[in-house]
């Protein structure tokens, strides 16, 4: 089974160089449209008879163009004939993303430089990535389409890249209960706790607090950098318990349907908070999706009901097994951490559902590089804390 990420990278380019690129986009889209043209006048979206027809005309009107980016760019017109069926023209703009394919575009992720072709030959551009990008040093190199975004002026390089991942056994399944206090527990017994969450949260509570007794225009500024980092460095915590959660040794890893999770709210404070809990969750459950995919697992989701209120042990369901954070069977005795119990039950509907349920894979980009971006700095916090519980 292939896997398919993309990955995004900011080039750094001279400003001589941008205007070389910017030569280059205009040039490619505007022969992008021509051949879309020639193919949609007569009907026809094979790349050979295409080339046969254009491939002369097109290198005589345009010399400056390298032929390895116009057959790029004559696969991407024969594509989006093909898209839509030849049953309208299709059309870029001066702008619109081009299309590179592995001869004109040399990516090399470990030093952060790529070679692009152009109209002025080849264009070298360096580029800085996440940390986390390297645990894609090793995957194979697709195509990469060149973006422009004139506002910025800035010039950005999508490359697709492919891992072969191996099929999933589905065997074994680890268990996985979503919570307020510990922010994930794993049926082998695992708390990832929320401490360092609720530490940079009440943090800037007080902050918030503060702020928005002043009102001021700069005050609400400030207010809104304030919770943009603070999802930051929630999403930066997701990605290390999802990324640790993966590294255990299961194939398949259950989860409540989030839908049905916790729905309760009475005030405006618990509304709150519950809203960021589940945004929270849901970002946690897509991160170990994705995770998951790459390395050959899978996530499946499982009715949560009883969860919190059955006995891992015997299966005694009562609402007084559970009070607060511990659980008590009435019926067997058993006792244990009330969120073990639950991660535990997890995983047992989760063995019972796959008897029954194909388990599908999800294809997702993942664009999470960004919202992560420099939380490494701001906080001194390290992954392997997050276990202490
Ligand atoms: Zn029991």
């Amino acid at each position: 089974m292939n896997v398919d990420r993309t990955i995004k990278l900011k080039l750094e380019l001279s400003e001589e160089d941008k205007e070389t690129l910017r030569q280059t986009m205009n040039l490619s889209n505007r022969v992008f449209n021509e051949i879309a043209k020639y193919g949609f006048e007569n009907h026809t979206c094979s790349k050979v008879s295409i080339h046969h027809a254009t491939y002369y005309d097109i290198r005589g009107k345009y010399p400056e163009l390298p032929c390895s980016i116009l057959q790029g760019v004559r696969d991407a017109a024969c594509e989006a004939l093909k898209g839509v069926e030849l049953k309208k023209l299709p059309r870029v703009k001066e702008f619109s993303g081009v299309r590179y394919n592995k001869r004109v575009c040399n990516v090399n992720l470990s030093k952060q430089i790529v070679t692009l072709a152009s109209t002025k030959g080849r264009v070298k551009a360096s580029f800085p990535i996440p940390e986390y990008y390297r645990q894609y040093l090793d995957w194979e190199l697709r195509t990469s389409t060149l973006k422009y975004n004139k506002q910025q002026d800035t010039f950005y390089l999508h490359v697709t890249i492919r891992k072969q991942s191996p099929e999933p056994s589905g065997n074994e399944v680890l268990g996985i209960d979503r919570g307020i206090v510990n922010i994930t527990v794993t049926s082998n017994n695992r708390f990832f706790n929320s401490k360092p969450i609720k530490n940079v949260r009440a943090k800037y509570a007080y902050l918030r607090a503060k702020l928005q007794g002043k009102g001021t225009r700069s005050a609400k500024k400030l207010l809104r950098k304030i919770s943009g980092k603070e999802e930051r460095f929630v999403t930066w915590v997701n990605h290390n318990i999802s990324k640790e959660i993966v590294a255990m040794p299961f194939d398949v890893f259950a989860i409540e349907d989030l839908t049905s999770i916790r729905v309760q709210s009475r005030t405006k404070g618990v509304e709150f908070t519950r809203k960021l809990n589940n945004w929270s969750f849901y970002q946690l459950e897509q991160f170990l999706r994705y995770k998951a995919e790459a390395a050959g697992k899978s996530v499946i989701t499982i009715d949560p009901r009883y969860t919190s209120q059955k006995c891992s042990n015997c299966g005694h369901i009562y609402k007084g097994n559970r009070k607060g954070n511990s659980f008590h069977c009435v019926k067997c005795g058993f006792q244990i951490h009330a969120d073990l119990n639950a991660a535990r039950n997890i995983a047992e509907i989760g063995k019972s559902n796959l008897g029954r349920q194909t388990v599908t894979l999800p294809n997702m980009t993942c664009d999470d590089a960004e919202a992560c971006k420099g939380i490494d700095a701001e906080h001194s916090y390290n992954a392997p804390h997050l276990s202490a519980g």
